[in-house]
């Protein structure tokens, strides 16, 4: 597979609250059986977790 180089490091992800990029090894991750969630920081995951609370 010929790929451009990029590797774990560099790959980036959106976060979930504030959608800032981040490098997917500083994420924090929550995964669900059938989802992937990615924080920029423990206070994004926070806030996700207390929306989560909050609905049903
Ligand atoms: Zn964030």
């Amino acid at each position: 597979m010929q790929d451009s180089g990029e590797t774990v490091e560099s790959v980036r992800v959106a976060c979930k609250i504030c959608l800032d990029e981040i490098p997917l090894s500083e994420a924090q991750i929550e995964e669900a059986s059938d989802y992937v969630l990615y924080f920029c920081g423990l206070e994004c995951y926070q806030i996700w977790r207390a929306r989560a609370n909050s609905d049903d």
